[in-house]
């Protein structure tokens, strides 16, 4: 999984937050590391978890990719109209 940053997830690990005072509680997205919802300065650090995998962050309820750093996953599946195009003969 690519993320705006350019990163492939995996190897890149991922990050989400177990808990955030500034909003309400439920399940929190999981993100790239350099994303600036875990960048900005009022979060905090204790307050993240990381994950080798997005899959490991799902499993413990961080279901949804942020859509920040991670657009194309966080949009429902949809084939690109170039995917699946055949080069000019
Ligand atoms: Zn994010
Ligand atoms: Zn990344």
């Amino acid at each position: 999984m690519r993320c705006t940053f350019d990163h492939d997830h995996p190897p890149r690990e991922v990050v989400a937050a177990t808990w955030n005072d500034s909003e309400p509680l439920g399940a929190r997205p999981y993100h790239c590391r350099k994303c600036r919802e875990v960048t900005k300065a009022r979060t905090v650090e204790s307050n993240w978890e990381t994950y080798a995998t997005a899959a490991a962050a799902a499993a413990v309820g961080h279901k949804r990719p942020c859509a920040v750093c991670f657009p194309a996953a966080a949009r429902a599946p949809a084939p690109t109209p170039d995917a699946g195009a055949s080069p000019p003969a």
